[in-house]
């Protein structure tokens, strides 16, 4: 079940409720938990569950279960599982006919997405990214071409760093930065990357908090032809292969590469002509 990420008036009342029933509550860190109960005036059976602890978990899991007791999963804050420990207890109690209740409550990356100003309708979650520069550089090259809003947690210590490198392999784009959300530092700017890292330099030396990244996706006249997107002669052979009309194949392809009509035109055209040749047939140009 989902807990607040900073206010406390956020909690749902079927969290109240369900924690105040539950025979045990598996927790990330025991600790923040505790206050969380103590404001709640809840007492409770709790044990600590982390990505190292998980496994050995799913055995008490599995002994309530046998007892018909109800069992608590909570994160430190938000949602658990999302960027959180709890996928393997979750995945495993499956396995095992348990029934998994999700009780609704605040994730950091939804609540920086709807106040962004950026498309909601189509977006990638992407978790925290790579610490070392190489495979951050990687994953970001990954997502050079992705057309969806893209989000990002990131810790305060790396985000300069991490907002140059996102400058440097997806270019200018729009962004939002959420901070301390729905704590009373709460910040929202909304701006491009460039001017977000002249705002921030200015404020090095404060940069604290919880931060959100949410990017603009890559739009279509910006998109990059990779290797293997430059293999568009395969492409159009399985789309000739598979019976589709020239002009059909240009209306494909120009929905997804940054390629004139023209351009497409005259290699499905070819392309189409040379097939003919091989099997002796009369192409058609509709
Ligand atoms: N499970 C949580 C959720 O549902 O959002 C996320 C946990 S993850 C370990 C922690 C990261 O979430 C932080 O480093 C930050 O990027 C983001 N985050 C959590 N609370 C936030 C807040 N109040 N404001 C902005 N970002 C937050």
């Amino acid at each position: 079940m989902a807990t607040p990420i900073g206010n406390l008036g956020d909690i749902a009342p079927r969290v109240k409720e369900t924690l105040a029933e539950v025979d045990l509550i598996l927790a990330e860190d025991t600790r923040v938990t505790i206050k969380l109960l103590n404001h709640l005036g809840v007492k409770k059976r709790m044990l600590s569950c982390h990505n190292f602890n998980e496994k050995s978990r799913l055995q008490i899991i599995s002994q309530c279960s046998h007892l018909n007791q109800k069992v608590a999963l909570v994160s430190d804050a938000g949602t658990p599982l999302v960027s959180d420990p709890g996928s393997e207890i979750i995945r495993q109690s499956i396995e095992s006919g348990m029934r998994i209740i999700p009780i609704p409550g605040p994730s950091a990356f939804l609540l920086a997405l709807v106040a962004s100003g950026l498309p909601c309708d189509r977006f990638v979650f992407e978790g925290f990214l790579p610490n070392k520069t190489g495979l951050l550089k990687q994953r970001l090259e990954e997502l050079r071409n992705e057309q969806r809003t893209i989000i990002f947690y990131e810790a305060p210590h790396r985000l300069l760093k991490t907002l140059a490198v996102i400058k440097d392999v997806l270019g200018e784009r729009k962004m939002c930065l959420a901070r301390e959300l729905t704590k009373l530092h709460e910040e929202i700017i909304r701006s491009n990357v460039s001017e977000i890292i002249a705002g921030i330099e200015t404020k090095s030396s404060q940069i604290r908090g919880e931060y959100v990244l949410v990017i603009e996706g890559c739009k279509k006249d910006d998109l990059v032809i990779s290797a293997q997107e430059n293999e568009l002669p395969a492409k159009i052979t399985q789309m000739l292969k598979s019976g589709l009309s020239v002009k059909t194949i240009v209306q494909e392809i120009t929905k997804t590469y940054k390629m004139k009509r023209s351009e497409v035109y005259q290699l499905a055209l070819q392309m189409q002509r040379e097939r003919a040749e091989k099997t002796d047939t009369v192409p058609t140009t509709k």
